[in-house]
């Protein structure tokens, strides 16, 4: 279905980004990868995505919580892969404390990779798409772009923030072939759930299964996880033909967390 696209999946060393990769590749479409790590587990991750779609798959570490990150990574893709047909924008942080007390320089890091790079990744990409006239952007939000939480005011107001940027960019793009959306996940087992986990039984003097289980059903009335290629599926569709006309949507796949 993909086989002719490029999909830039930022963040795709971990997690969700990881899965929207894989499920893109087993699309056929060539993949720039981005993210953190240890350079020789991204290495032996980016041969295993290759060779087992038989895609090509190349790796660029731009940071981008900074202002040149982004079109650095749409430019490198541009280079490496011939165009940028797809853009994930998955990239995320959390940082969790009450609003008087939440750290000044934790607002601004969240606020830079969670919002900011989203706008900037959509704008260095949009001219790609537009001379192609076809294009896919999904911006990964959360249930935290349509309700909140306390203590994640920066995570809040940034998914939020996501949801605007994605309508006014699906606004400027309509019949241009490019659709934009959003996907709205609730929780999803991957190292940034985990850290949330562990430290609330530390915090608590419990164990990661009962904080598990605690996190679940405070938000979510289907008490289990999403799967990260389950999101990947959901970026499937939205890349395919049968989602031309769908723009502009925040699509939530969340338990039921946000139907309350
Ligand atoms: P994760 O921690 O597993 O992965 C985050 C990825 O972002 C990693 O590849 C990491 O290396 C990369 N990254 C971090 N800082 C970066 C930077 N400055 N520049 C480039 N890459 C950077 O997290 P995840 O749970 O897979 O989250 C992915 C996205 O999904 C985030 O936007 C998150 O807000 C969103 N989300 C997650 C959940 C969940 O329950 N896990 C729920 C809703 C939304």
């Amino acid at each position: 279905m993909l086989r002719d696209k490029c999909a830039v999946v930022t963040g795709s060393t971990s997690g969700i980004g990881l899965g929207v990769a894989q499920a893109l590749a087993a699309q056929g479409a060539a993949v720039m990868l981005n993210g953190f790590g240890e350079p020789s587990q991204i290495e032996a991750m980016r041969r295993a995505l290759s060779e087992r779609y038989d895609v090509p798959v190349a790796f660029h570490g731009a940071d981008l919580a900074t202002s040149d990150g982004p079109s650095e990574l749409i430019a490198a893709a541009h280079e490496a892969l011939g165009s940028v047909d797809i853009l994930v924008n998955n990239a995320g942080i959390q940082h969790v404390a009450p609003v008087e007390d939440f750290p000044i320089e934790r607002w601004n890091a969240i606020i830079a990779l969670n919002l900011s790079a989203v706008f900037l990744g959509m704008r260095a990409a949009i001219p790609h798409m537009r001379r192609r006239g076809w294009g896919r952007i999904i911006n990964i939000a959360s249930a935290h772009g349509l309700v909140a939480s306390v203590h994640k005011v920066a995570y809040v107001a940034a998914k939020h923030g996501v949801l605007g940027a994605t309508k006014v960019a699906a606004l400027e793009l309509a019949n241009s072939g490019v659709t934009v959306n959003a996907i709205c996940p609730g929780w999803v087992l991957t190292p940034l759930v985990e850290a949330q986990i562990a430290a609330r039984a530390e915090a608590n003097g419990t164990s990661s299964l009962i904080e598990s289980e605690a996190l679940l059903s405070e938000k979510q009335p289907m008490l289990s996880f999403t799967r990260p290629d389950a999101i990947g599926a959901l970026a499937q569709y939205l890349c395919s033909n049968d989602a031309a006309t769908m723009t502009g949507a925040a699509l939530p796949i969340d338990g039921g967390w946000t139907a309350q």
